[in-house]
């Protein structure tokens, strides 16, 4: 199936000749959204769709909603079947409950409702994983495309948002450049910064007074030294239970991992560094990893089992037969190099020290991690604007009026599987709502 046309913008802007041109000289839109990501789009598109009239969404490179046409490996995972507010917010590690009054406004169910009556189905993932119907990131692109284009959105492409120069009677004069060269100047009545975590952004909210939470790096993959594991990349266990004891705190998953061949990933990992990403930069990501490769069987349940495999299985190899069947004959075989037990010796012959350390090695075996492991197939940044910096009903900063800040800018950010998009829908909302409202006081809800 081919993918949905694109729709055509007219992406020209002859600015001398354009109503609204003030004393100046100069065209004054009345909103100006600097980032053509999916907060940007979401944020342009609901202040225009809610009567918002000069809207221009300025994009810096030639194509917009880059990531979301790259994003959950080209299908793009829209958001997560998590329909109630306080528990999505346990979602992000960097967020949190100051979350739940936005996504109390605008949460999974809206977005859902939101493409839908745009013409965008989304359909769920046994894990909750909701993807558009024709699995292609490139219809979400679409749909957000559309939906600008018909709410009278301009979209500039290959035009940056250079500076952003705050006028004493309100609003902004921005300087665009395009080439690398300056391309022109113009105004605006309210500025929305969607830029992601280009550091640009990061720079034009700081020159309006804004703080950084500085960044590192979320969601990747751990490389562990020495641990022999190599050979099992490819082979997934489910569930694993991993721990971090780190100066700032401990650190526990549980879920699948993915061996590979410099160490681990998988859901559970992922959800690991992105919780402790910070603390993970903090030792230049060296540190023990707990794992537990026992599917959460207590001491005393492996005790019992070791005991009744001596005796049932007392003939049989170790290395041929193995505690249990979902436990993978790869990694038992690992674990019992690890332990120095030959995979040869009988069950019968298993001494009491070698099933201690064999428990132990299922219960709590312990890793080097040597370093960060590549990202996974989705990665964000942790840090950014903190959110005591913004009205979290509207996404408006607190330090420059008129400025209103969205998306992956802000010190927020969401484990993989969807949430970090939810972030997006629901603060370029928040904000699109409130430029109505400011603009038109009748459009507040
Ligand atoms: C490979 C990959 C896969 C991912 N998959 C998923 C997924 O499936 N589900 C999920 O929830 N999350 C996913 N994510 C995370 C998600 O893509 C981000 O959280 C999200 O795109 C952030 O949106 P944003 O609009 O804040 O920023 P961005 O998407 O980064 O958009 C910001 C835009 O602003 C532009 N820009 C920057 N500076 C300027 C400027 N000065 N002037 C004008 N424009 C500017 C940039 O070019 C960019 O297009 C993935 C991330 C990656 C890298």
């Amino acid at each position: 199936m081919l993918p949905p046309a694109l729709p055509q913008f007219d992406t020209q802007s002859d600015v001398a000749s354009e109503p609204g041109a003030e004393s100046s000289g100069l065209r004054t839109w009345d909103l100006v959204v600097a980032g053509g990501g999916p907060a940007g789009f979401m944020a342009a598109i609901t202040a225009a769709e809610a009567g918002v009239r000069q809207v221009v969404l300025l994009e810096s490179t030639p194509t917009p909603l880059g990531k979301v046409l790259i994003s959950g490996g080209g299908r793009c995972n829209v958001t997560h079947a998590d329909w109630d507010p306080r528990s999505l917010v346990g979602h992000y590690p960097r967020g949190g409950k100051a979350l739940l009054g936005p996504f109390s406004r605008f949460a999974t169910g809206d977005t859902v409702a939101w493409f839908a009556e745009r013409g965008l189905s989304l359909v769920q993932e046994d894990d909750g994983r909701l993807f558009p119907t024709s699995n292609r990131a490139s219809s979400v692109a679409a749909s957000l495309r559309n939906a600008a284009l018909a709410a009278g959105v301009t979209l500039r492409t290959a035009v940056a948002l250079q500076a952003a120069e705050p006028l004493p009677a309100g609003g902004f004069r921005l300087a665009l450049r395009a080439g690398g060269g300056l391309l022109e100047r113009l105004e605006t009545r309210q500025l929305v910064l969607a830029t992601g975590s280009h550091p640009s952004g990061r720079r034009l909210a700081a020159d309006l007074g804004h703080g950084l939470v500085p960044p590192v790096p979320s969601l990747f993959t751990l490389a562990l030294a020495g641990a022999g594991m190599g050979d099992l990349a490819g082979l997934v266990m489910d569930p694993v239970g991993l721990s971090l004891e780190l100066a700032e705190g401990r650190f526990r998953q549980s879920g699948p991992v993915l061996f590979t061949h410099r160490g681990l990933s998988g859901p559970a990992v992922l959800r690991l560094t992105a919780f402790a990403a910070r603390s993970l930069k903090a030792v230049a990501y060296r540190c023990e990893l707990g794992v537990d490769w026992s599917g959460g069987r207590s001491l005393a349940d492996l005790e019992a089992l070791f005991a009744s495999l001596r005796s049932d299985q007392a003939r049989k190899q170790l290395g041929a037969w193995r505690p249990w069947p979902e436990l993978a004959r790869r990694l038992w075989t690992v674990l019992l190099e690890q332990q120095a037990v030959d995979p040869q010796q009988r069950w019968a012959d298993l001494s009491r020290t070698q099933q201690q350390r064999l428990i132990e090695a299922l219960r709590a075996s312990r890793y080097q991690v040597s370093g960060r492991g590549p990202f996974g197939e989705e990665f964000v940044t942790a840090g950014g604007v903190p959110l005591k910096e913004l009205n979290l009903a509207t996404m408006a900063s607190r330090k420059q009026a008129g400025l209103y800040l969205v998306g992956e800018l802000l010190d927020v950010d969401g484990v993989t599987g969807g949430f970090n998009f939810q972030h997006c829908w629901t603060s370029g909302w928040l904000a699109g709502r409130a430029i109505a409202a400011t603009a038109d006081p009748r459009q507040a809800s």
